[in-house]
């Protein structure tokens, strides 16, 4: 089954104006303009300004996260309408500093993936497990208690994405190994195959996350079951992010 490679950048809380600006301006350029699907997320600030610069490209605008409520008072929140305003295609929900570092717990992500997808965007839903819990054997039961925070009536497979992201290979230098991102990924398409049907497992986009580099690029996206990365650190300097983005092709 093809699935079209999705790599995205996820810039987390850095950049400036100006080097957010110039990075997005390097990776529409650098980008291939078909046969797979690149994303940026900028911090929400900057949304605007590097939506501005990749506009007329391929390269979807993506946010880091969603509050699920459409408007009201909830102070420092924006939801899937404004993003969606500023051109945004796609949001990460359950990012794994969202859910340890921020403390979100299992319900609030639910629900911040139920808005964003009703709201037409992408969902990038990010799950993986803790050194303590790969080391108890807890893996595969956290990520499927991770996978159900989605509902299986969200049924248009381009609009789900699930990103597995081993907490302890996030911004550690320490990459799963290709055999352990596979077994993973592989579970989580029989989940998915479960929850959903097999088509929509065929079809659907399962990415790795944490410490992805040139390096091991290559090796990981080769796996049968890995569509493509989520990649932090790698993604702030365009060379870099752009050789991964070659690697998915
Ligand atoms: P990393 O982050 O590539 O810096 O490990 C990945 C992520 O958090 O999405």
């Amino acid at each position: 089954m093809h699935r079209t490679p999705f790599v995205a950048g996820n810039w987390k809380m850095n950049s400036s104006k100006a080097s957010a600006v110039e990075l997005a301006r390097a990776v529409a350029r650098g980008a291939p303009g078909s046969g797979i699907d690149v994303g940026v997320a900028p911090p929400f600030v900057y949304l605007d300004a590097v939506g501005q610069v990749i506009a007329g490209s391929k390269i979807l605008l993506g946010a880091q996260d969603v509050y699920f409520e459409k408007s009201g008072a909830f102070t420092g929140e924006v939801c899937a309408e404004m993003l969606k305003d500023l051109g945004a295609k796609f949001v990460l929900t359950g990012h794994s500093e969202r859910r340890h570092v921020l403390g979100e717990p299992p319900n609030l992500i639910a629900r911040k993936a139920r808005a964003a997808y009703d709201g037409g965007l992408i969902v990038v839903h990010c799950v993986g497990e803790k050194v303590e819990e790969r080391d108890a054997n807890k893996t595969f039961p956290i990520v499927e208690a991770q996978i159900e925070e989605l509902g299986a009536d969200m049924q248009d497979v381009q609009r789900i994405v699930i990103a597995y992201e081993p907490v302890w290979a996030i911004g550690t230098g320490r990459n799963a190994t290709d055999a352990q991102a596979e077994e993973v990924h592989a579970y989580i398409r029989q989940l998915v195959a479960r929850r959903w049907n097999k088509d929509f497992a065929d079809r659907v986009r399962i990415i790795y996350g944490g410490s992805m580099k040139p390096e091991n690029a290559k090796g990981l996206m080769q796996q049968p079951d890995v569509d493509g990365g989520l990649i932090g650190g790698a993604s702030l300097k365009p060379d870099s992010f752009l050789a991964i983005v070659n690697a998915a092709l």
